[in-house]
């Protein structure tokens, strides 16, 4: 159940909320171990025990066995996989529940379900590998898990790609089209291979009782005609907000206004931004290819605004812009602030655990098998 911050912790000031952190931080020692992620803004990511992508924390957090409570920076999805890579005695704690990630909500279980029966009868002489980005729910996982399936990362994607590609297989990747259609024709699948999977569409079907599928050829000009060729790769239509707005006329305007600048950018964004830049790869990727670049180079980076500001500050001796100034803050992410952080602490140092993320037992083995399937 979502424990809502006493409003007396939001008039706080920065100085009393920082002292306060600090102070039930020291107190709680080893037994409490916090998380930032990536992009995170700079007032949570200070007291952040690790910072880095999802993944990587969760696992950091399994091996730190004498952390009894793992306080996630993140969102829903990264505090999940949190509880599932952990002992049963670590407790996993997401400081709002509200922060959730909308990519991550674009996949609920019941319609990947529908969607796999229906793609089942369409298909019976093929076998589907469905294959999500660990950017979704514990169900999601689960489910993949469950279909022999397995999850994959924005930096190893290619070689799970690799590995589930056969004469006669079909991927079905959840939930972000983007980081699916990069992936796939990076992999040598054909863009008219390639089929997309509209839930929108199989909703207005389904109300209005019409018997058709939610499935588009990507090459089709006709959005709704059904394919009649199998594709080898089946996107789901979720998508990131931030990464998704991100755009070729940001990369050529970058050009025009910085004629030595490269353009980096996360593999989330759509096609034809990801083909218009430089280079592309995943959050880690990203911080280390810029921080690795030679001093006085430029950058324009496609991804949160909150990674690309402490780039800069990190990096002072190049120049560093984000494609998009005004809109690539992912707003549920930085619903945690300093107020949320020490609420929870304090919390815990009193005895009281407040926004445990608890994945069910049958649902975490299902998804933890996804996990380690991709390694
Ligand atoms: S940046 Fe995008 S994928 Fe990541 S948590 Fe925010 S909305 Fe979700």
């Amino acid at each position: 159940m979502r424990e809502m911050l006493p409003p007396e912790y939001l008039d706080l000031e920065t100085k009393e909320l920082e002292r306060r952190i600090r102070a039930a931080k020291d107190a709680l020692g080893k037994r409490v171990l916090i998380l930032g992620h990536h992009y995170q803004k700079d007032e949570v990511i200070r007291f952040a025990d690790y910072r880095g992508d999802s993944l990587k924390l969760s696992q950091l957090a399994a091996r730190e066995r004498e952390a009894e409570y793992i306080v996630f920076c993140g969102v829903h999805f990264m505090a999940e996989t949190a509880d599932i890579l952990t002992t049963a005695e670590q407790k996993v704690l997401l400081p709002d529940l509200a922060a959730g990630c909308s990519m991550a909500d674009m996949a609920d279980i019941e319609a990947v379900e529908a969607c796999w029966d229906i793609l089942r009868g369409k298909y019976p002489d093929q076998e589907i590998i469905p294959i999500t980005y660990v950017n979704s729910t514990a169900e999601i996982k689960a489910f993949c898990g469950r279909k022999g399936g397995m999850t994959c990362t924005s930096s190893n994607a290619r070689s799970v790609f690799d590995k589930a590609m056969g004469e006669n297989q079909i991927i079905l990747f959840l939930p972000d089209e983007h980081l699916g259609r990069n992936t796939g024709l990076e992999c040598g699948i054909k863009a008219e291979e390639i089929f997309l999977w509209q839930r929108e569409m199989r909703e207005t079907y389904e109300q209005s009782g019409e018997e058709r599928d939610g499935l588009r050829d990507e090459q089709s000009e006709q959005r709704e005609r059904l394919p009649e060729h199998a594709p080898r790769l089946i996107l789901w239509n979720g998508f990131c907000s931030v990464h998704q707005r991100f755009t070729v006329e940001q990369v050529e305007r970058a050009r025009a206004n910085y004629p030595e600048i490269k353009v980096i950018v996360h593999p989330e964004c759509r096609h034809e931004v990801v083909a218009a830049s430089d280079l592309h790869g995943s959050t880690e990727f990203i911080i280390n290819t810029v921080t690795n670049a030679p001093a006085e180079s430029s950058w324009a980076v496609g991804t949160e605004i909150n990674l690309v500001h402490r780039l800069a500050q990190e990096n002072p001796d190049k120049k560093i812009i984000c494609l998009n100034e005004t809109v690539c803050l992912c707003t549920s992410m930085n619903r945690i602030h300093q107020p949320h952080l020490l609420w929870t602490l304090e919390n815990l140092a009193q005895g009281k655990v407040v926004n445990q993320i608890s994945v069910p037992a049958d649902i975490a083995a299902e998804a933890k098998l996804a996990l380690e399937r991709m390694t």
